[in-house]
């Protein structure tokens, strides 16, 4: 991978190194040359001595031999002296002739080769330290060897005139010797100074050669330093690249497969060390194959870490050259975030796609990119349908407005906004919308997204509006309930007193209503009810209101009336149409109703007051008459208070020990013998003195106080029962009256047995008075009840039978002994035929069943003679005796202890 900078880089410096090497080469053919140049000016500098020397032995020798070879001789070493003057003298022209030159450098034997350099020294460098000397030297001889040719001239000239002497020619000798004599020291030092200069330049040649070679070498070195520096640095760099890389890299030998380096990325991922690695081949790094992956593309695999975790990783790989050797680079990018992002993305897809609200995901524009599926269920839009169209296209306020720039604003300023629309679907039609709308932004906070959730509310506001209306109003009939009707008093008050109007309030109790309700069942007393509903609603005008603030309580408003008299006329019509008889199922029954009349300003200034004087009026109306109605009086509210402080006084009653029972006794009719006795309750009131049960057990029905007072009076039978017994009085049967509640309890025969146990009573000392309606209360239980008692031997008499269901059913159920005959039968007897023909039927009845039979109420002869007759076995009445204190009873029951005054005297009966 380094290979190819790497020559790259090292290039330079092999220039450098041939520039050097031809640096060095130049100077050192320089410096040869220099030499040639000096070689022939020594050369030169040698001949030219010579010819000097012979020149001057030749003349001598002529001189005295005037031969001509001598002359010849002379005249030979004259001219070579001669030629090197020329040559000499024609360069220092400065403008020579290159041909006389050359000549004449032929001529005065220079060397060849050096001619050049010996020119371009003598051109140039005349003036160079010792040549400048030699050349004066050389060029002072000139006069002396031009007077050595003169002489040759004159002595030729003798010896061919034959005039020559010995004197003559001694004088031409010593001339001749003079001229030597002067020539030869400027001869030598010509020489010396030539081979000075040679000396000198060839030691600055060898300094000069030297010192480039020394300096090109120190350069070089210079700059391969630097190029190395510069090439380790930028491995270094590479290295620190490679390793610091966020990727791995693996360099993969292409031929083998097997890799030849990683960086510090891939051996942190794989847990391998790179000399682990390295040799290793590729493939074993992935778990995946990487067969078909294509150089350059990016592929998905999942790398290998050495204890076995896996990396999920994309592949890049593309071939690169080692020198010669192809290398497969390797590029392994963690995706570990992507993948994760991935999956979470396609998380958050499905999340969305299977939720159940609908989501829209618009873009920064509103423009709809994509809804999921609650969404295209909830409008009928599909996702292609809505793209590129707005997501408040379909969307208005529940006004018909668009929706308004606010709501974007405020959204876009970082709000979630939440609210109700009205969307439409793609049929045209539309349903009410609870959105939500939120953003989703970018790193700038910009919004990227818009998201809109959204839900049907369609049923959540019927629901709504269904609970508002049950908030407000009675389930059963529609009507208002209380809290809704005394708004309605309210307003009707506060209109009345602006226009200065009365406003009334009317108080419907039905009568006997318990009685319908508990003979025939609580289905058709609540469809009773709505039938009573229907009837009143009839009776009103536009703006009067009806409501049920109780089980059989009804309540009318009546606003907007000159006089409370001019609501007699619809009272009227209301108590007729309630008393005409309603189908129910199957049943046709007759009921009627006592209404209570309380009007503003007259009777209250506040709702509250006027209901309840309206209670107080219709309380009144029911006692004194049924089937009526009264206006109220302040007389009446003092009955109503009464009541209530008759509610708070009883439930202090028990713990002040306030009740005790009574005795009435059960006459056999045959024989006028008391056989029983019934327990009855009464509660003598510290202020009030004795409140009779008629007036008092409603009330702690209605607290929920009567079981505990049942209890207590069981308790009480029980123990006066032991009391009797250890008293000797003769064992009679005793009868308590049971309410419906604890008759109803399941810990009800538990609790009698367990009475009856701790006084060590036998069952049968004991007798239940049970009414019909309270068996009908216990429902489909009433079978297991009675078969308990059967089983534990107690007994139940039928209370009050006639006036209820008088079903043959009760009559036939087990532990069921006695039927006890209603008073409103016995009072109209014997002379009310339709009472005669009941009871007479409800005895033969009983007779029939194999049940004891007990008439109640009867006060006369005549009664007693009736029932007598007809088969009645026992009677209860004031005929025979009031209810007795249990020492009346007592002492009447043991007629030989001593006598105490008694309270009321037994009647005995008449025998016929
Ligand atoms: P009941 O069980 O039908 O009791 C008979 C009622 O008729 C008694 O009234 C009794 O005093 C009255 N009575 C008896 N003979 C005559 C008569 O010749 N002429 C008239 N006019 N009345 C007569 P009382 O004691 O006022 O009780 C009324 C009702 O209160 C009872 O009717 C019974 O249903 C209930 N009651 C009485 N004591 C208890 C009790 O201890 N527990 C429960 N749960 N209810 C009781
Ligand atoms: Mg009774
Ligand atoms: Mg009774």
């Amino acid at each position: 991978m380094l290979q190819q900078p790497l020559s790259r880089r090292m290039l330079p410096l092999a220039y450098a190194l041939v520039v050097m090497l031809a640096t060095i080469l130049g100077l050192t053919w320089f410096a040869l040359q220099t030499q040639v140049t000096l070689a022939g000016f020594l050369n030169s500098e040698s001949v030219w001595s010579k010819a000097q020397k012979q020149a001057v032995i030749a003349l001598d020798a002529y001189a005295v031999t005037g031969s001509p070879a001598d002359l010849a001789g002379f005249w030979q070493n004259y001219s070579v002296l001669d030629s090197d003057r020329l040559a000499r003298d024609e360069i220092a022209s400065g403008s020579f002739d290159q041909e006389v030159v050359d000549r004449a450098f032929v001529h005065g034997n220079v060397m060849p080769t050096a001619k050049p350099g010996m020119i371009f020294v003598l051109e140039h460098f005349s003036g160079a330290p010792y040549l400048r000397d030699a050349l004066a030297a050389w060029r002072s001889s000139d006069a002396e060897i031009a007077q050595l040719a003169s002489i040759a001239k004159e002595l030729e000239h003798t010896h061919a005139a034959g005039a020559s002497s010995a004197e003559q020619a001694a004088i031409q000798r010593g001339r001749i010797h003079a001229l030597n004599d002067s020539i030869e020291p400027k001869a030598n030092r010509f020489s010396l100074e030539i081979a000075r200069g040679t000396t000198w330049m060839g030691h600055m040649l060898f300094i000069g050669v030297l010192s480039a070679a020394c300096i090109a070498v120190l350069l070089w070195l210079d700059m391969a330093r630097r190029t190395l520096v510069s090439i380790r640095g930028s491995e270094e760099r590479y290295r620190l690249l490679f390793d610091s890389a966020a990727d791995a890299i693996v360099m993969v030998d292409e031929a083998s497969g097997r890799i030849l380096d990683v960086n510090r990325t891939a051996s942190a991922w794989t847990g391998r060390s790179a000399d682990e690695l390295v040799g290793d081949r590729f493939v074993h790094l992935f778990t995946q194959s990487m067969a078909g992956q294509q150089t350059g593309r990016a592929a998905a695999n999942v790398l290998l870490g050495a204890k076995g975790q896996t990396r999920p990783v994309e592949t890049q790989t593309s071939l690169v050259n080692w020198g010669s050797q192809p290398v497969r680079q390797a590029i392994i990018r963690d995706i570990s975030e992507r993948v994760a992002m991935e999956r979470e993305r396609r998380i958050a897809a499905e999340a969305l796609a299977s939720i159940a609200e609908g989501v829209i995901i618009a873009d920064a524009g509103r423009l709809v990119i994509s809804t999921n599926a609650a969404h295209a269920e909830l409008t009928g839009f599909t996702s292609q349908a809505l793209q590129g169209r707005r997501l408040d296209d379909t969307r208005r306020l529940p006004g018909g407005q668009p929706l308004p720039r606010s709501i974007w604003d405020s959204v876009a300023a970082g709000h979630n906004w939440m609210g109700e629309v009205v969307s439409l679907r793609s049929d045209g039609s539309s349903y009410p919308e609870h959105l939500s709308l939120s953003t989703i932004r970018d790193a700038d906070d910009q919004v990227v997204y818009y998201v809109a959730v959204l839900t049907d509310i369609h049923e959540a506001k019927a629901n709504q509006h269904r609970l508002e209306q049950m908030a407000r109003h009675d389930p059963l009939t529609g009507l208002v309930n209380r809290a809704e009707f005394e708004r309605h008093c309210a307003e009707a008050i506060a209109v009345a007193e602006r226009e200065r109007l009365a406003a009334v309030v009317l108080f419907i109790d039905l009568d006997a209503f318990k009685i319908v309700n508990d003979s025939y069942s609580h289905a058709i007393g609540d469809r009773l009810l709505v039938k009573v509903a229907e009837r009143i609603r009839r009776q009103l005008s536009e703006g009067d209101v009806a409501g049920r603030i109780g089980g059989d309580e009804f309540t009318v408003l009546i606003p907007r009336l000159i006089l409370r008299e001019d609501a007699r006329a619809i009272v009227s019509r209301l108590l007729a149409s309630l008393s005409e008889p309603l189908l129910v199922d199957d049943y046709e029954i007759v009921l009627s109703a006592s209404i209570g009349v309380a009007g503003y300003p007259l009777d209250g200034d506040n709702a509250l007051a006027l209901i309840a004087n309206a209670d107080a009026a219709m309380y009144a109306a029911k006692t004194e008459e049924r089937n009526a109605f009264r206006f109220y009086t302040p007389m009446m509210h003092a009955d109503t208070r009464r009541r209530l402080q008759l509610a708070a006084e009883l439930r202090q009653a028990l713990a002040r020990n306030e009740f005790h029972l009574v005795f009435q006794p059960s006459v056999e009719l045959r024989s006028g013998r008391i056989v029983a006795v019934e327990a009855l309750l009464r509660w003598q009131h510290p202020e009030r003195g004795e409140v009779l049960p008629a007036e008092f057990i409603p009330v702690a029905e209605s607290l929920g106080l009567i079981r505990r007072i049942d209890e207590w009076v069981m308790q009480t039978t029980c123990a006066q029962i032991q009391a009797w017994d250890l008293a000797g009085v003769p064992p009679i049967r005793v009868a308590v009256n049971i309410s419906a509640r604890w008759f109803g309890h399941p810990a009800f025969v538990d609790g009698v047995s367990r009475n009856l146990q701790s006084r060590r009573l036998a069952p049968g000392r004991l007798l239940l008075e049970i009414t019909e309606s309270a068996m009908l209360r216990l429902g489909d239980d009433i079978e297991r009840t009675m078969q308990t008692l059967h089983t534990l031997g107690i007994a139940v008499a039928i209370d009050d039978f006639g006036t209820g269901y008088s079903s043959m059913a009760y009559l036939k159920l087990p532990a069921v002994t006695c039927l006890k005959i209603d008073r409103s039968f016995v009072t109209g007897l014997p002379g009310d035929g339709n009472d005669a023909a009941i009871t007479v039927a409800m005895l033969a009845m009983a007779k029939s069943l194999g049940l004891i039979t007990i008439a109640e109420g009867i006060e006369t002869e005549a009664q007693h003679e009736f029932l007598l007759r007809s088969g009645c076995i026992e009677g209860q009445g004031y005929l025979y005796s009031y209810p007795l204190r249990p020492e009346e009873v007592q002492r009447l029951l043991c007629p030989s202890q001593p006598s105490v005054p008694m309270r009321l005297k037994l009647v005995p009966p008449k025998r016929s």
